[in-house]
C-alpha cells in the first residue's frame, strides 16, 4: 500500500523560500504536500530525480512528525547551513532511491490530472 502525496502550485510558502534562497524556482515540502514556486506539477513529475528528493522530505515528515521535523531541520540549518543539513544530505542520496516512487503515489488536486512521465 502506498502513501499519497500532493503537489501545490503557486505556493506562498515556496515563494517566500525562493526569495530567501535567491532561487528562480523552488520546491519545498510541508507534510505530504510538495509546494512549488515558478514551476508546474508536470515539470515536477517529469523530473524524477527532483521528485525523489522531495519524496524523501515527505518521508522525513512522516518519520519525525511535523513539529519535531521542522524543529530539527531548523537546528540543522542554523548549525550547518542548507547544503550540509543532514536532512538535505539524506534527500540528495535518496535521489537514486527508486523505491520512493513505489512507496508514494501522486494524488491530483482539483484541476490537476494525473500525467505519467
Ligand atoms: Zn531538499
Amino acid at each position: 500500500m502506498s502513501d499519497v502525496y500532493r503537489i501545490k502550485e503557486n505556493s506562498i510558502w515556496a515563494k517566500l523560500a525562493a526569495k530567501r534562497m535567491k532561487s528562480e524556482k523552488l520546491a519545498m515540502v510541508l507534510g505530504n504536500t510538495i509546494h512549488l514556486y515558478n514551476t508546474s506539477y508536470q515539470e515536477m513529475l517529469q523530473n524524477r530525480r527532483w521528485l525523489r528528493h522531495e519524496l524523501a522530505h515527505i518521508r522525513q515528515f512522516q518519520q519525525y512528525g511535523w513539529v519535531r521535523f521542522l524543529f530539527l531541520y531548523l537546528i540543522e540549518s542554523i548549525k550547518k547551513g542548507y547544503y550540509k543539513n543532514r536532512f538535505e544530505v539524506e534527500a540528495r542520496e535518496a535521489e537514486q532511491d527508486f523505491y520512493l516512487e513505489e512507496r508514494y503515489s501522486f494524488s491530483p488536486r482539483p484541476g490537476q490530472e494525473r500525467r505519467i512521465a
